[in-house]
């Protein structure tokens, strides 16, 4: 968001030097010299901003300040001549709606036009004032709407980016970023944190025996049991096909072994399925210190092949210092699913 912004901060300082320059200009051969230093006042902030985001620096002016030589300058404008100082009204405003939090935004563009309707109304008369109220009223109103549709298609957008569309778990890169995260805090605070690796037990025959869309409903039902089952914390995302992995922070491997064997007894005795037992198989995993992604998932990879090799709908708890040991079971596996 902040790199938008800057770009956006850029461009406007760019337009702000090329096209307010000449006004600052005019006002200082008009001999208002308070107006043309105000003015000047405003693309001098805009521009050292500007050169700073130009380098990749930090702007030294935060965007927010930017408001106050604008405010100031539109302020004096409206008083030398309040028609010349009601047109500026209006980029002021759209001003409000780059720089300023939206709630913030629409609160100064409502105080702006509160302040400039008087000055209007005072010597350009209610016709004039009207017109200027309504019409600026509007343009935040109209600016309103257009962040509204931009910032619910950017949150739905974030959402597609994040979740795997059939069942709204979290897709596999969130995955690698969370246990990452996870493993940093883990090897930083020595904060406990286990994995569930989750596998629907014969689930090619639910897809043969009643169809795809079977299928894809056991997917999101699961889903929503296992998320209705887990702690606000705890992050379920898809590793693909019917295989999740559960997050579970601040877990250690005892408490994360209670947890599965409570979500495989639950899943068990639900009814995912009419009139079929819909079962699954855990492989349970903790970090360790010296883990990496990979050998944490394979420790719970490798015990949920355990568990499916003795016979399915069960818990098994993976060994993490045995993952080191290429033992390629669960390599196997993997391979005979792709
Ligand atoms: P196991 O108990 O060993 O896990 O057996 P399984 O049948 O569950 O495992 P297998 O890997 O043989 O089959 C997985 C099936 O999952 C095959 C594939 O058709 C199905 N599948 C994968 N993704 C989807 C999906 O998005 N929707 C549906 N309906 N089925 C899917
Ligand atoms: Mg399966
Ligand atoms: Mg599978």
């Amino acid at each position: 968001m902040e790199f938008y912004r800057e770009r956006i901060m850029y461009l406007l300082a760019l337009a702000v030097l090329i096209f307010i320059t000449p006004f600052a200009v005019v006002n200082f051969v008009n001999g208002q010299i308070l107006l043309g230093v105000s003015v000047l006042g405003v693309v001098g902030t805009f521009v050292v901003d500007g050169i700073a985001i130009h380098f990749k620096k930090r702007p030294p002016i935060p965007f927010t300040f930017l408001l106050i030589p604008t405010a100031l300058a539109i302020g004096m404008s409206l008083k030398e001549d309040p028609i010349h100082g009601a047109l500026w009204c209006y980029p002021g405003v759209l001003l409000c709606y780059f720089v300023l939090a939206r709630r913030v935004a629409i609160v100064s563009s409502l105080v702006l036009l509160a302040c400039a309707a008087p000055m209007v109304l005072m010597s350009l008369g209610t016709d004039i004032a009207s017109r200027f109220v309504v019409s600026l009223a509007l343009t935040i109103v109209v600016i309103f709407i257009i962040t509204d549709v931009i910032r619910d298609l950017q949150e739905e957008l974030l959402a597609q980016a994040i979740t795997d569309p059939l069942t709204g778990a979290y897709n596999r890169r969130q995955m690698e970023f969370a246990l990452d995260e996870a493993l940093e805090r883990h090897q930083r605070t020595a904060a406990p944190a286990s994995v569930l690796l989750i596998d629907i037990d014969y689930f090619k025959k639910v897809n043969d025996e009643l169809g795809h869309d079977a299928g894809d409903r056991v997917l999101k039902a699961l889903v929503l049991l296992i998320k209705n089952r887990s702690r606000k914390l705890d992050r379920l995302f898809r590793m693909g096909g019917e295989e999740f992995l559960l997050l579970l922070p601040d877990t250690p491997d005892n408490a994360a072994m209670v947890q599965a064997e409570n979500l495989r007894a639950r899943i068990a005795e639900s009814s995912l399925l009419k009139n079929r037992q819909v079962t699954v198989s855990i492989g349970v995993a903790a970090c360790t210190r010296d883990s990496k992604q990979e050998s944490w998932v394979k420790a719970a990879d490798e015990a949920l092949y355990k568990a499916k090799e003795t016979g399915r709908n069960r818990v098994v708890q993976g060994d993490p210092s045995s993952t080191s040991a290429e033992t390629g079971e669960a390599d196997e596996r993997r391979a005979r699913q792709r």
